[in-house]
């Protein structure tokens, strides 16, 4: 079964106009494993590196899989 998102819209986000779905904007810290990670703060290269390559070029990724995702009160 495939998803149909229903609509899409354009908004700035940094200063920059953007499409995106209407259903997902501004659900990316509801959906990206990093927010609950125990590795995320104070830092995570993979993290880090993804930041930087959507800072570079105004997209929007999260991490859906990520082999060294740890929930945060995991010990
Ligand atoms: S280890 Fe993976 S899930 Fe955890 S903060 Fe880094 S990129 Fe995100």
């Amino acid at each position: 079964m495939t998803y149909e998102p229903s609509k899409y819209e354009r908004y700035i986000h940094h200063g920059i106009e953007v499409g995106v779905r209407s259903d997902l904007l501004g659900k990316h810290r509801d959906y990206c494993l990093c927010y609950k990670c125990k590795w995320f703060k104070p830092s995570c290269q993979r993290a880090e590196a993804i930041f930087a390559f959507d800072k570079k070029y105004h997209i929007v990724t999260p991490v859906f899989e990520c082999p060294d995702f740890k929930e945060e009160r995991e010990a």
